[in-house]
């Protein structure tokens, strides 16, 4: 027998089973079966009884008998079976929805069974819908296994005679039958890291003789797991690192020591002159850089990026800055032209609303290399725009733009230009550890000097009267304040009829033409948006009431306060980016998330966090823990979402030990020489990503 055989083959298969193996949990030879691994198992030492239930049993395990079936129709073709169990100790109600005629014909009286499942309280009674069950016969053959493996199982797979005890035969027939498994991990790591074996772990998950076993089973499958990701992520960068070849910014010149020595009003923070230095020994070194820029708002991260770039200027290249809106390129547009006031560097905006006889303009400037830094939005990476010489591409907010976007970038120029990805999205240190194997990471974990860290509070509606009172204060004393609404409904109408009725709140309190109000929404114009912003920017307006259009890079230094309508309907990394519009002065900041009174857990959670921590890496944390990674934006495609044993919530150590492992693997022995069985593997998933793309 070969894993590679058709799982029809296997006895007690054959082609009808095989058929639905297939189509129901993807199993179409053997190796996916020994893959298919149990989700739990029942320990046969703790059967319950149902006389000692209680409500927060999640699983049970239960032993009796059947009688009383009963089927009732809740209208054409919802059919439902009830089925009394007792066990001696008391009767509960066995409960089917689907499948009914199936359980019937199966179910006999007086037969003992072995009921799995989780139990629920209906109408006074102690009840389980839809579960396992199993003669008691299957706990006698299953004797010399104490914990007996249970697998997910569909209806049609139980239909087909496919359940747990025949996914637990099967497995067992293959294991007794499969010569030894051979090992894929080196003979090094294994007894550095006191691994089980591969062929005996994978024999124990399935048949664990103890929990003890079992856990290390399970380690040597999530190490394997994780390592094997690691390898792939650690390889691919190290191929790119050697291969690709970069420009040279070999020296320092004039822009950047001009700017350097006059510009900056203030000293640089010790994590910006840290990832200064990171840059220019990327940038000198011959090879791409790609570098991922992470710092909460207002670290400092546009400043830096504005260095790199003069660093590209300084060695005779372009360079470009790429932002998710409108609104932002034009802040950063006139952010740059602020800063490099009178260091006679041409600057240029590119955004869709601008005039084509503009557009056209700019385009030829910039192909005759006379503009030398250009920023925009997506409208950068049309075809029709071409550099002279792009040396630099500074991309802000990375999660916004696709993979393929960026790549599109690279073919602006014959050596590809470096790149620089900044986010004030932080990501959790394991995702990043596993996801951006292939990008280097900078961190400006420090904030400039004299910031006080943004106050946040929750409020529920009873203490509006006291919010607005305290606005008056704050505006009174010359500041000024947001209002956010989110983006809820399906309808763009229903959400402005919310914003606007806040709107209408808002003005209710604060009149004119003392107060005066700003509203800013999607459904603006550019231009009506920057006249708005521009409005409130110069301290024209008092309030501004807008939707999330404001949550990026939005820049007012006098603004104090921002107050988050309907905050829980918002998501933690949103709410974290919106607090972080305000703080951006030397005054004390506030953030006033106001909900409604009741939440549910994780709204409750989400708010608590908010309310405890302004560290982007918490947040950060804490929304991977609530949501699961599967959440988290821009990771969907990622390979850290497809593991089968490991987590990258709770096996952090692992994470960082197969990383470590990898990284210096690779260190010593770049091409793998010691190591065949590694390099099988490269060759193998190359193939398989090969395969991936051509599909
Ligand atoms: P980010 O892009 O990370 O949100 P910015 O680069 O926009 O941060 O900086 C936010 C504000 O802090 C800007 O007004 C900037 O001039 C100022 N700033 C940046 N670095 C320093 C520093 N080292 N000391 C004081 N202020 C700084
Ligand atoms: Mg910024």
């Amino acid at each position: 027998m070969q894993l590679t055989d058709d799982i029809a083959y296997l006895k007690g298969v054959g082609p009808s089973r095989a058929k639905v193996l297939a189509s129901e949990a993807d199993i179409h030879t053997l190796a996916d079966l020994l893959d298919y691994l149990p989700f739990r198992y029942v320990d046969r030492s703790v059967i319950t009884t149902v006389a000692t239930l209680r409500e927060e049993d999640t699983f049970v395990v239960l032993k009796g008998v059947v009688a009383n079936m009963q089927t009732t129709a809740s209208g054409p073709r919802r059919e439902r079976l009830t089925v009394d169990f007792y066990d001696g100790s008391g009767t509960m109600q066995l409960v089917w929805f689907a499948g009914t005629k199936w359980v019937r014909e199966k179910l006999k009286l007086g037969v003992e069974y072995l009921v799995m499942g989780n139990p629920s309280v209906f109408n006074g009674q102690w009840q389980i819908s839809h579960p396992e069950i199993e003669p008691y016969s299957y706990v006698d053959e299953g004797a010399r296994h104490p914990l007996m493996p249970v697998y997910t199982t569909t209806e049609k797979m139980k239909q087909n005679g496919l359940g747990t005890k025949s996914m637990a035969r099967l497995t067992e027939t293959l294991l007794d039958n499969l010569p030894s498994l051979s090992e894929n991990l080196p003979a090094d790591i294994l007894a550095h890291f006191r691994l089980m074996g591969r062929n005996e772990a994978l024999r124990v998950i399935h048949y664990p003789d103890s929990r003890e076993q079992l856990d290390q089973a399970r380690t040597r499958l999530k190490f394997e797991e994780l390592f094997f990701l690691q390898l792939d992520y650690q390889y691919a960068r190290q191929q790119r690192v050697t291969r690709s070849e970069g420009r040279i910014f070999a020296h320092v010149g004039d822009h950047f020591n001009n700017f350097y020595r006059e510009k900056i009003p203030f000293p640089l923070t010790g994590a910006q002159k840290r990832v200064i230095k990171e840059m220019r020994e990327d940038m000198r070194s011959g090879r791409q850089m790609n570098r991922l820029l992470q710092g909460d708002v207002g670290s400092g991260k546009t400043l830096v990026a504005l260095m790199s770039m003069l660093l590209a200027l300084d060695n005779g290249c372009q360079a470009c800055l790429m932002a998710p809106t409108e609104i932002l390129a034009t802040q950063h547009y006139q952010t740059f032209l602020r800063m490099l006031d009178g260091l006679n560097i041409h600057v240029e905006l590119l955004i869709g609303s601008l005039k084509a006889s503009e557009k056209r303009r700019i385009k030829r400037q910039l192909a005759e290399g006379e503009i030398e830094i250009l920023i925009g939005t997506h409208a950068l990476i049309e075809n029709d725009v071409v550099f002279r010489d792009l040396g630099l591409v500074v991309i802000d907010e990375q999660h916004r733009f696709g993979v393929e976007q960026r790549s599109k970038l690279w073919n602006k120029s014959v050596v590809p230009p470096h790149i620089l990805v900044m986010t004030a999205t932080p990501i959790p240190r394991t995702l990043a550890m596993t996801l951006y194997g292939d990008l280097d990471c900078s961190v400006i974990d420090e904030l400039p000097p004299g910031r006080h860290p943004v106050r946040t509070f929750h409020r529920t509606e009873p203490r509006r009267p006291l919010l607005f009172s305290f606005l008056k204060k704050q505006i009174d004393a010359g500041r000024q304040v947001y209002f956010v609404y989110p983006l809820v409904h399906e309808s763009e109408k229903l959400d402005l009829r919310d914003l606007y009725a806040g709107f209408d709140m808002v003005t209710g309190y604060f009149p004119r033409p003392e107060y005066q109000v700003s509203i800013v929404h999607g459904q603006l114009t550019a231009e009506e948006k920057a006249f708005e912003m521009d409005r409130f920017k110069r301290g024209i307006t008092h309030i501004m009431v807008a939707t999330t259009v404001i949550e990026v890079g939005v820049d007012v230094p006098n603004a104090t306060v921002m107050v988050i309508e309907n905050a829980e309907r918002f998501g933690l990394s949103q709410l974290h980016q919106l607090r972080g519009r305000v703080g951006r002065g030397a005054e004390q900041s506030y953030c006033i998330l106001m909900t409604k009174d009741h939440l549910s857990f994780t709204s409750q959670e989400r708010i608590r966090t908010m309310c405890s921590t302004t560290d982007g890496f918490e947040i950060a944390e804490a929304d991977l823990r609530l949501r699961g990674p599967g959440d988290i934006q821009g990771l969907q495609q990622s390979g850290a979402l497809d593991l089968r044993v490991a987590s990258i919530v709770d096996d952090e150590p692992l994470v960082r030990a197969t990383r470590d492992t990898v990284h210096d693997l690779l260190a010593a022995d770049p091409t793998l020489s010691r190591y065949p069985l590694l390099q099988q593997h490269i060759t193998n998933s190359k193939n398989k990503m090969l395969w991936g793309k051509i599909s």
